[in-house]
């Protein structure tokens, strides 16, 4: 098969959809592969080092879209990319359709077999290809907070892990999913007193086997809630409901109960954020404050740290396209991980929870 990779054109977009690690996989298994000219230049992998991994470079995006069997990304297509889609092409990357209609029509004229990277399973119930981006999201979340809690920029200034003689500071953390889990690691690596709350008793057990001591778990309610949120210098939001927008835990009038100069970072804020004051910021305008509270809620967190962020999706993302490459649709077939991640085929939307979103048949 030839397997094609454009450069990422959406906005302030580093990461690439194969690294060269990746090609030289393809190339392995056989495959041909084209990559665009500087579609590794954001995660420091040139147009050379495609070509040592067995690629061959394309002066443009058009080329990939009118060679390639398979196109592999990371973001969804943009308007000028799904118009270069076609019929019997298959599309490998994240699409997040379900608020999306403008795509969704995109995609369906386009007769392409679109794959979307956060609706693949695994056998535990879980969401491979997405889960990565929530340990990069988890991590950076306490790197982010230390640095809004300093005093130049609008923190209290209080150090995470305190020194010799001072206490740390105190960071609590909402949902004790993927997320919080590498939140709550951060934090208690760099020596911050941590609570982490959730809904999921048998999540709490498991986190408190993980931190053996080292973090509180507290079952979520709103006044265990409120005891946190109020002591707490930095709060995470990490909370997710499945295919929902996440609740709104903390209130405006919680707000006013916490430490002038605290910080929150809501890192679901990509399901619409967990805080009631959250809205969506950029990694050039990153914070804002509301009644003396910083917060910080960027929408693409993985985007500020694409060396880490690509090479973490290329090892969750790079056996199914492999197996993609070698198989074809027959890959699909056999696969029912992978049949999930079907959300367009020819036309039709193969999804349902998509499908139920847009008012869709299928
Ligand atoms: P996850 O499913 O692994 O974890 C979510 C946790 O929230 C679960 O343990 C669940 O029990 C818990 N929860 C649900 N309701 C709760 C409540 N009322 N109180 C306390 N806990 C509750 O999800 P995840 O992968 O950790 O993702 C968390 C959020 O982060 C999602 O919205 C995800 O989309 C988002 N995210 C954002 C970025 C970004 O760049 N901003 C990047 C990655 C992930």
């Amino acid at each position: 098969m030839r397997v094609g990779c454009p450069k990422e054109i959406k906005n302030h977009e580093y990461r690439v959809g194969l690294t060269p690690g990746s090609v030289r996989e393809y190339v392995a298994h056989g495959h041909e592969v084209i990559v665009e000219t500087k579609a590794g230049a954001g995660i420091g992998a040139d147009d050379d080092a495609y070509r040592a991994a067995g690629a061959r470079i394309v002066p443009s995006a058009k080329d990939i879209f009118e060679k390639a069997d398979m196109v592999v990304k990371v973001k969804e297509p943009q308007p000028a990319e799904w118009a270069q889609l076609r019929d019997g092409q298959i599309l490998y990357t994240y699409l997040h359709l379900a608020p999306d209609p403008e795509q969704t029509e995109g995609l369906l004229a386009s007769g392409v077999t679109a794959i979307a990277y956060e609706t693949v399973t695994d056998e535990r119930g879980g969401l491979p290809l997405l889960a990565p981006m929530s340990e990069v999201a988890g991590r950076l979340s306490i790197q982010a907070g230390a640095t809004a809690l300093q005093k130049a920029n609008g923190g209290r200034g209080i150090l995470l892990g305190g020194v010799p003689g001072v206490p740390p500071a105190k960071v609590a953390v909402i949902g004790g999913g993927v997320v919080g889990l590498h939140a709550a690691r951060m934090a208690a690596g760099l020596g911050a007193d941590v609570a982490i709350l959730d809904r999921s008793i048998p999540r709490l057990r498991q986190l408190d086997d993980i931190f053996n001591g080292r973090v509180h778990t507290r079952y979520s309610t709103i006044d265990a809630l409120e005891e946190e949120v109020f002591a707490a210098d930095l709060v995470i939001g990490a909370v997710l409901i499945p295919g929902a927008a996440a609740p709104k835990l903390v209130t405006r009038e919680m707000l006013s109960g916490m430490k002038r100069g605290s910080v929150i970072v809501d890192v679901a804020i990509d399901q619409g954020g967990c805080f009631e004051t959250s809205h969506a910021t950029t990694h050039s305008d990153p914070t804002y404050e509301v009644d003396g509270v910083i917060h910080y809620c960027v929408a693409n967190m993985p985007g500020a740290v694409p060396i880490t962020s690509a090479q973490a999706l290329n090892n969750a993302t790079l056996h199914y396209g492999l197996q993609l490459a070698d198989k074809g649709l027959k890959a699909i077939a056999e696969d029912r991980h992978l049949r999930a991640g079907l959300n367009v085929h020819r036309g039709r939307i193969t999804n349902k929870a998509v499908a139920d979103a847009l008012g869709y048949e299928m």
